[in-house]
């Protein structure tokens, strides 16, 4: 992936045996190196595997074989069905992607192309170290679907979810 930088994060954990089959958009609501001070933070227990800059630039800040540390507050009542029927947390399971975005969520053109790449490595990832990768909304989902309370607006409103998985799937067959 060209415009990739690395800038691992102390703060992983182990998936404890789950598989990552879904993966997760979040927006940033900051500046994207404001996001990555916080990864680089022990303290702060907070990470995603990919962060992606409005200018296309992307980090990745844990591989995807360790868990991120991306949903401090699991709630009961998922939107997604994949993660209502699962007891594991749901960061023993997801690859999470942050967009450098705030309020609704429109991306730029350098960022659309270079998320893309991203999704396209992460599945490419886990089909060959795992085996499979399901391809549909139960399992490339955006963060409000884990957590609707906290976090409903985790992509906005305007994040292309469904153009993503529309240009996944002509992609990958
Ligand atoms: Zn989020």
């Amino acid at each position: 992936m060209k415009n990739l930088t690395m800038i691992l994060s102390p703060n992983r954990t182990s998936r404890k045996g789950s598989v990552p089959d879904v993966i997760c958009c979040h927006q940033s609501n900051a500046p994207i190196q404001d996001r990555l001070r916080v990864y680089s933070d022990p303290k702060s227990m907070e990470s995603v595997h990919f962060a992606v800059a409005k200018s296309g630039a992307v980090y990745q800040i844990a591989e995807i074989g360790f868990s991120a540390m991306a949903f401090p507050h699991p709630e009961e009542e998922p939107l997604c069905r994949t993660v209502r029927e699962r007891l594991a947390a749901p960061d023993r399971y997801t690859v999470s992607v942050e967009f450098e975005n705030e309020k609704s969520g429109i991306l730029t053109i350098a960022q659309y192309r270079a998320g893309l790449e991203v999704f396209l490595s992460v599945i490419d990832g886990i089909r060959k170290i795992y085996g499979g990768f399901l391809l549909d909304r139960e399992h490339f989902i955006g963060h409000y679907e884990i957590e609707p309370s906290e976090a409903p607006n985790c992509p906005g409103i305007d994040f292309p979810l469904n153009r993503y998985l529309a240009d996944l799937k002509k992609i990958l067959g």
